[in-house]
This record gives C-alpha cells, sequence and structure tokens, in this order.
C-alpha cells in the first residue's frame, strides 16, 4: 500500500497535461487544454483539461475527474496501480508497505520477479541493438539485410529498436550472467534454453524485435531468421511469462497509440515487418498480433484508443481466411470496421514499396470495404455463381448484420444487403427475425440449464429487430418516483415562493404528458396515485405529512438507499429529469427505427427527417446536462 504522505509527494508532482497529453493530443485554448475525445468518437474536441483545478471533462462522454480518475478510466489501471503509474512517471522512489489484503508477501515477491524480468528485457533489448550496429557480424548479417534486402532505413529501424542475435550459442547468456542476472531468471525471461547441463540463448543469428507494453517496457521478443533456406522456424518468439502474454499484446500498439488517437482508426495487419512498412510509408496508426488470432483481448486494447478498425491482412488465401474469421468477432464489438483488399494479392509491406509517401493512403482508403461488399468481392473472386455458394454468402452477411449494435448502420447495411444480394429488404429481415430468434431461444435454454429451472413460457414480447434496452430508462424511472415519495414534501425556491420536488415533477409530467409515459405499468400507476394524493391536498406532497401513504408501503423504502446528498437536491432533481428526457428520446428513436424497417411503405425522407429533430432535441438536452460543470 502506498502511504498518505507518499500519495500527496506523487500528487503534487503530477502535471495533468502531461499525463493526459501522453494519451490524448492536446491543443493550449485560453487557460485550458482541449482534445477530442478518448472515451467516444466526435469531430469536434470537446475534452477538457484544467491545469490549474488539475481536472479533467470529457463533455462528449460526460466523464471526468482528477488525473486518478483519468488513468483509472483510460488505461483501466485501480487506484494504487495508477499512483504507480505517476510516481515512475515522475521518476519518484515509492516504498509500498507489506500488508493488507492487496498487497501481501506473495505479491511483493511477483512484483520483484516481474521488476526483474523487465530489467532483463531491457538488457537483452540493449544488447541486441549494440550487436546489430556495432559489431561486424550485426552489419553483415543485420543491417544488410534490413536495409538491402528488406529496404528499410534507418529510421524506422532505430524506432523500433529492432537487433540482432549473433550466431554464436551463448553470447546473450554468458554477458547477462556477468552483468549479475540468475540462470534461473534468465531462463524464465524466455531468453535463455537450458538442456542436458547446458545453457543456451534462444535467439540466435536473428533480426530482434522488440515487443513493448503499452507504457514502453520491453516484454518479449519476436526473431525472424535472416536465411530463409534454413531449417530453423522463420520467426520464434519470447516464451509467455508473467510479463509476456500474446493474447494481450499487440505489437506496435507503444508506437502508433497517438496516432491511432489523432486518425480515430487502427489498421491491423498481420506481421512485425508489416507495421514498420507502413510506419515507414507515414502510415503510423497500425498494430499488428504477430501473427496470432486477434482475440477479445486485443479488440478491448484497441478499443481503448478507438473505436474503428482497418484490417490489412495479406493478401493470400490464409490472409483472406483470417479476415473472414475476424469479421464477426469485431462486429460483435460494436467496432466499426472496413478491409483492405488489393486487386493483385498485395500485403502491407509490398505496397509500401509500390507507392509513394502521398499516394499510398488514398490507394488504401480506395481499396477499404465494408464487411458486405468485401465478402462479395471474395465470393467473386474465388467462388463460381453457384446458388449454394450465394445462400452461405448470405447466411454469412445475415450473421453480420445481426451483431451490429448501431441502429443507423444496421439499417444503411440492411438496405446494401437487399441491392448486393437482390433480394427484398424485408426478405432479410424476416430471415434476420428467425436468427435472432433461434439464438435467444438458444440463450434462453443455456441460461435455463445453467439455473437448473425449467424454462419458462415467457411473455412474448413483440418481436423487435434492435435490442430495446429500457433499463437505464426504467431505472431512472424508479428513482423518480423514489425521490416523489421520499423527498415529495421538500420545498424548493421558486421565483417569487416556494414549490414542492413533488409539485415541481407534477407539472413536469403534466406538461409532457402528451409525449412522455412511464416505460413501467407499476411506475405509472404509483405515479399517478401519488399525483391524486397531492391534488387533494392531503398526501406527503404537501409538507405536512412525512409518511408513505398506506397503498405505497409495498415499496421498500429502505432498500433504496439515497445515494445524493440533501442539500443538493434540487440539482440532482433537475439532472434527473434532464437524463430521463434524454433516455426517453433515445427510446423513442429506436421504436421509429423498428417501425420504419418493418413497414413497406414507410417514407424515407420523413423518417429521416423525424430522426434528425429528435437527435437533434436530445443533443440539446445533453448539452444542458453538462452545465453543472
Ligand atoms: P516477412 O515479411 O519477414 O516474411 P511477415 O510478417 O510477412 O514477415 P508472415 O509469414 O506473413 O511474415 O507472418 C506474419 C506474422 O506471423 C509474423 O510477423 C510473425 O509474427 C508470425 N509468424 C510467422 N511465422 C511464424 C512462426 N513460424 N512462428 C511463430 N510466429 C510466426
Ligand atoms: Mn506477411
Amino acid at each position: 500500500m502506498i502511504s498518505y504522505e507518499e500519495k500527496n509527494k506523487i500528487l503534487s508532482a503530477v502535471c495533468i497535461e502531461e499525463v493526459i497529453g501522453d494519451f490524448v493530443e492536446l491543443k493550449k485554448s485560453g487557460l485550458n487544454y482541449r482534445g477530442l475525445s478518448p472515451f467516444s468518437e466526435e469531430k469536434n474536441p470537446s475534452f477538457i483539461v484544467s491545469p490549474i483545478k488539475k481536472i479533467w471533462k470529457d463533455f462528449s462522454s460526460g466523464k471526468g475527474g482528477d488525473v486518478i480518475n483519468f488513468l483509472m478510466e483510460h488505461e483501466r489501471l485501480n487506484y494504487v496501480e495508477s499512483l504507480r503509474y505517476l510516481a515512475h512517471k515522475y521518476h519518484i522512489d515509492i516504498n509500498e508497505k507489506v500488508g493488507g489484503i492487496s498487497f501481501n508477501e506473495k505479491d511483493r515477491k511477483r512484483k520483484q520477479q516481474e521488476k526483474i524480468l523487465y530489467l532483463m528485457q531491457d538488457y537483452a533489448k540493449n544488447f541486441f541493438v549494440h550487436q546489430l550496429f556495432l559489431t561486424q557480424e550485426g552489419k553483415k548479417n543485420g543491417l544488410c539485410y534490413l536495409i538491402n534486402k528488406r529496404g528499410f532505413k534507418m529510421d524506422v529501424i532505430k524506432s523500433f529498436e529492432l537487433g540482432y542475435a549473433p550466431v554464436s550459442w551463448t553470447s546473450l547468456t554468458r554477458n547477462a550472467l556477468k552483468k549479475g542476472f540468475k540462470l534461473q531468471q534468465l531462463i524464465s525471461s524466455g531468453l535463455t534454453s537450458y538442456r542436458r547441463s547446458n545453457y543456451f540463448d534462444c535467439f540466435r543469428q536473428r533480426i530482434m524485435f522488440p515487443i513493448h507494453n503499452l507504457s514502453g517496457k520491453i516484454i518479449g521478443f519476436g526473431g525472424r531468421n535472416i536465411d530463409d533456406t534454413s531449417r530453423y522456424a522463420k520467426y520464434i518468439n519470447s516464451s509467455e511469462s508473467s510479463i509476456f502474454k500474446k493474447g494481450e499484446m499487440l505489437y506496435g500498439l507503444f508506437q502508433s497509440k497517438r496516432n491511432i488517437l489523432k486518425e480515430n482508426f487502427c489498421y491491423v495487419v498481420e506481421g512485425y515487418t508489416d507495421v514498420m512498412a507502413l510506419h515507414q510509408s507515414g502510415i503510423k496508426n497500425v498494430v499488428s498480433s504477430s501473427g496470432t488470432a486477434l482475440t477479445i483481448n486485443h479488440l478491448r486494447l484497441i478499443k481503448k484508443f478507438t473505436n474503428n478498425i482497418v484490417i490489412f491482412y495479406d493478401g493470400d488465401y490464409s490472409g483472406i481466411q483470417a479476415t473472414l474469421k475476424l469479421i464477426e468477432t469485431i462486429l460483435d464489438h460494436h467496432m466499426n470496421l472496413r478491409i483492405v483488399f488489393l486487386p493483385d494479392g498485395e500485403d502491407p509491406d509490398s505496397i509500401s514499396k509500390k507507392y509513394s509517401h502521398t499516394s499510398i493512403r488514398s490507394v488504401l482508403i480506395k481499396n477499404s470495404y465494408h464487411f458486405i461488399s468485401f465478402q462479395q468481392k471474395i465470393y467473386e473472386k474465388f467462388y463460381l455463381d453457384d446458388p449454394i455458394n450465394k445462400s452461405c454468402f448470405t447466411m454469412k452477411i445475415l450473421n453480420g448484420l445481426s451483431k451490429i449494435g448501431n441502429v443507423f448502420q444496421k439499417v444503411f447495411f440492411l438496405q446494401e444487403a437487399a441491392k448486393i444480394l437482390n433480394l427484398r429488404k424485408e426478405f432479410l429481415i424476416s430471415e434476420l427475425y428467425k436468427m435472432q430468434r433461434k439464438k435467444q431461444n438458444l440463450q434462453k435454454k443455456k441460461e435455463s440449464l445453467m439455473q437448473k429451472i425449467p424454462v419458462k413460457r415467457q411473455e412474448r414480447k413483440k418481436n423487435c429487430l434492435f435490442k430495446q434496452d429500457g433499463s437505464p430508462l426504467l431505472l431512472i424511472e424508479k428513482k423518480i418516483i423514489k425521490l416523489i415519495l421520499i423527498y415529495g414534501h421538500k420545498k424548493l425556491k421558486k421565483e417569487g415562493g416556494t414549490i414542492t420536488i413533488g409539485e415541481k415533477l407534477l407539472q413536469f409530467f403534466q406538461k409532457k404528458k402528451q409525449t412522455i409515459r412511464f416505460l413501467s405499468k407499476k411506475h405509472e400507476h404509483l405515479f399517478s396515485t401519488v399525483c391524486s394524493h397531492t391534488k387533494n391536498k392531503k398526501s406527503l406532497l404537501d409538507g405536512k405529512n412525512n409518511e408513505p401513504v398506506h397503498s405505497l408501503s409495498t415499496w421498500n423504502l429502505k432498500k433504496m438507499g439515497f445515494s445524493y446528498d440533501e442539500d443538493h437536491i434540487e440539482q440532482y432533481l433537475d439532472d434527473l429529469l434532464l437524463r430521463y428526457q434524454s433516455l426517453y428520446i433515445s427510446h423513442i428513436i429506436k421504436q421509429k427505427m423498428d417501425h420504419y424497417i418493418m413497414n413497406k411503405n414507410s417514407d424515407r425522407k420523413f423518417f429521416l427527417k423525424t430522426i434528425m429533430d429528435l437527435t437533434h432535441l436530445k443533443n440539446e438536452i445533453l448539452k444542458k446536462l453538462h452545465r453543472y460543470v
């Protein structure tokens, strides 16, 4: 644990704009700094950092707080990890005390071992760099290969900290032992092997690609054989350790993260050299999962920086197969996806040699497709116009469509699919229903099996193409009811007198009666009961009676604990009503969408206009919501 004094020492050394500036491109704007929100997609910067107040606020997502909150939100660190991160950044030594549940002896030992692993990887990187640039063998075998055979320039070789592992079987291990590292530690770091009482270096006669974690520390290596005729594998990687987990790291993310934030999209390529080749061509928002399939953890990592992915795999058979497999996973995570498909089966390495710095960007953009047209291209190219293939293709498209979360995208992709497949939109929708129903049933069965409860015949809900998520709205409804029940009598100041919270709520809902209805019947009933009491002036709302009326006593007041401060109740109420309005509009938008695609005769123009009006209204409300900050 970090002591109170140490915490203060760290926080007083911190410069908030510097810390946040490592993740978000910030520009000075008056007394503050401004940048694009790292938590949402936006065109106009609404992310503000105040160096004076030492706080940040993101107006597009509503998030905000101090520097620790930022690290917790953005880097997904916990409180203590955030402090450790800052201590490291500002070179402050901290003596974490042993004790407590979260930091016991075992944890301390593990931390100590990890520290040594990091040190060792760093030592190895410097060793390999030295070999590449300063030894005859390195220059002749390594640099020559990289520059002459692969066409890499010195600056990119240096910025990726490439190195060379010599042909000798023991040189790294011997040197590291001399430096004081222990053999056991070298073995667990994946740099040294030990067999039949002999140790030897794992990487020999290879170009070394150090792999960085997000904060720039080396966690492992990839090594490429420079001899393509060799019987050894083309690439080998460090074995997994507590600091190196292949499924949780992306090659190039450290070098690319700022540009990913800036460009707000990220190319995903297959290999180490692809990342470097694109960087050399000026495309610096690119990562690679280094030959392993992209996992959910990889996607989460990317999501920290952007929601937009462009897959750019090799144009050969295995690259295309890997891309096809990835499409659904990415859509499933509600990320926006495009796929680069080049006519001559080129890969990132070859394309970066073929086009100049200035033209490569537009070539890539021109040749990137959304998932439907990409799949169409593949089927046109590789499969004859066979009905069975076409039905398989249709199923794939439907599967993809069922994963899309954003309602607008869903509508537009549906229209696109109908055009490409030459099928009626309504037919696709009904198939999509069937598919979703099947999935839901499967899910229900699974859940009931898990709970060992027989499947109940559930109330048949109206079929809905888009996920109806009424829960946040229901939650707010509940809060409103809670407020009126418990604080309904509380008086608030008003121009020329006072008004109770109950009366204020009543006025609000009476004014909006035509447009706003509670989602839950129970809430509607409760509210009207309370209202009738208010009107009859014999209720908890007139300030004379603080006891809940009998008919409402089933509502478990104690369970509903208060999370707000009584002094700020008016602000809380205003906030609640604004949030309620904004969620209610989202709810209406979803309903309109459903209605639009379910009805053949819908008027498209009218539909778009309504959606735009509603969105505008919602934005106005969201703007108001930020006024307290
Ligand atoms: P190069 O341009 O040097 O041939 P590449 O990156 O294009 O490299 P690919 O064969 O396309 O190489 O492989 C893509 C990635 O897959 C590599 O960068 C590497 O991370 C991983 N990889 C390839 N072969 C192996 C292997 N034999 N063992 C482990 N990983 C491998
Ligand atoms: Mn390749």
